[in-house]
């Protein structure tokens, strides 16, 4: 059987860390097994679905390199759910009901004083086709249930193990709404059947959908429905529920506010929340051989922003120079080499880091020289050329042997002198990619042309 899966989210807000999981998720699922991947937009609530939204999925899964094999939009198939709503109706699994929003909260309400569940009472069976005609009279219009037939529901989760529901502690779920539009249950599990989807990875907030749709799947026509693996909901820091609202963690902002590599991204969403521990690594193939839904544990992870750019260090620790020099060029810094690179690279949290160190190394610098006597004899002490990066060392015990000074006397002047600022990159790498012209000319407190 070849694999065949699908990420599908709503178009109703921009991509987050709670959602692209599954992306990240369902993709290596797919390369793991040789398989398919489709890109479904479930954009089925058309008011609060946006253009703007399903562009920034598609943007953020393809700088993510989460490329899709096919996309499906559910907007374009309002035909086909519309046969299959005749089909279900003319099988009696699909039954109007005329019961207004305030009357089923009513109901619920009476239910639950009693100490009984607030499972819909299927009260519309029972309407005549006379009491129905009064309704319509009335201006109603009705929502379409779909009935459940009694019993156990159960699966084999790829996460959860064993799970097992009764439809008794079930309402049977609206499928139509009242304006004709059918929800999400519905046209899901008919695009599902329709692509042959095999497997399907989602949170598990969906956990009770995925036991009314297995009956939905054999009422439309599959036997055997897809295998299902649920992901408990990641957490933040504190521990509270990560949401679409709280966009400080949208893909959008990962990567153009925190600066952060896609394989990072990757790297983290793939193992957080599972027995393997969290690695950084650079390209897919050996991600995928760690890679593996059944060990994701059923506890909701925490994400740890400050753990995710801990991991993207080190994953720029050991990106090549050919991996970055097309970005690089594209950040203005084209005459950059690999020799640069390789310096500075350990010392690099984001790759927008690297533009201090440039800076710094090419100038333009303005030289801040406060005790002219001092740095003169500094600038006489510099060991001659080639420079590594032991020269900064040498120099700086020479200088302290000579003038006695140590500590921040020594350096800040030094640091001072040769950068212009209080702070910054470490001066050991730098010194050497500065080269001895600049480090006199800035010494002797030449400013440099912009
Ligand atoms: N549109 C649904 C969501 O974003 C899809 C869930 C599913 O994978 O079926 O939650």
């Amino acid at each position: 059987m070849s694999v065949r899966v699908r990420f599908a989210p709503s178009p109703t807000g921009y991509i987050h860390a709670g959602n692209v999981r599954a992306a990240v998720v369902t993709w290596l699922f797919a390369k793991k097994h040789n398989g398919h991947f489709l890109l479904r937009i479930d954009d089925t609530d058309l008011e609060r679905s946006k253009d703007e939204y399903e562009q920034d999925i598609e943007a953020g899964l393809m700088w993510l390199g989460l490329a899709w094999d096919e996309k499906a939009r559910q907007r374009d198939r309002m035909d086909r759910y519309a046969a299959v709503i005749a089909d279900l109706k003319a099988k009696g699994r699909l039954y109007d009901c005329y019961e207004t929003q305030e009357e089923l909260a009513l109901k619920r309400k009476a239910q639950l004083a009693q100490g009984l569940p607030p499972i819909y009472d299927r009260a519309a069976l029972k309407l005549t086709q006379e009491q129905k005609e009064k309704f319509t009279a009335q201006g109603r219009r009705p929502h379409w249930r779909f009935k459940l037939v009694d019993g156990a529901i159960e699966w084999d989760d790829m996460i959860r193990g064993p799970v097992k529901f009764d439809t008794k502690d079930m309402s049977d779920p609206v499928l139509i709404r009242e304006d004709g539009s059918p929800l999400y249950h519905l046209c899901s599990v008919i695009d599902d059947i329709d692509h042959d989807i095999t497997h399907v990875i989602r949170g598990e907030d969906h956990v009770s959908n995925t036991a009314m749709h297995i009956q939905m799947f054999k009422a439309i026509g599959r036997e055997t429905p897809p295998q299902f693996a649920h992901m408990p909901m990641i957490m933040d820091a504190e521990g509270g529920k990560l949401s679409k609202r709280l966009g400080s963690l949208s893909v959008k902002d990962l990567r153009e506010n925190e600066g952060l590599e896609p394989m990072a991204i990757i790297s983290f969403l793939a193992l957080l929340g599972s027995s393997e521990s969290i690695e950084p690594f650079t390209e897919i193939g050996p991600l995928l051989e760690k890679f593996d839904v059944s060990k994701f544990s059923k506890g909701a992870p925490k994400f740890d922003l400050e753990e995710l750019i801990r991991l993207n260090a080190k994953v720029i620790h050991q990106m090549p120079f050919s991996a970055v020099c097309t970005r690089l060029a594209e950040m203005g810094l084209s005459t950059l080499d690999e020799h640069f690179w390789n310096a500075v690279r350990p010392n690099l949290t984001r790759l927008a880091d690297i533009m201090d160190w440039w800076t710094v190394a090419h100038g333009p610098v303005a030289p801040a020289i406060d005790d002219p006597a001092f740095i003169g004899q500094a600038a006489s002490l510099l060991p001659p050329a080639p420079w590594t990066e032991t020269t900064w060392k040498e120099w700086t015990d020479a200088v302290k042997a000579a003038t006695g000074r140590k500590g921040k006397d020594l350096f800040m002047p030094l640091r001072r002198a040769l950068t212009g600022m209080d702070h910054g990159p470490e001066l050991a790498v730098l010194l050497p990619l500065i080269g001895p012209e600049k480090v006199m000319a800035r010494l002797q407190g030449r400013r440099e042309a912009a």
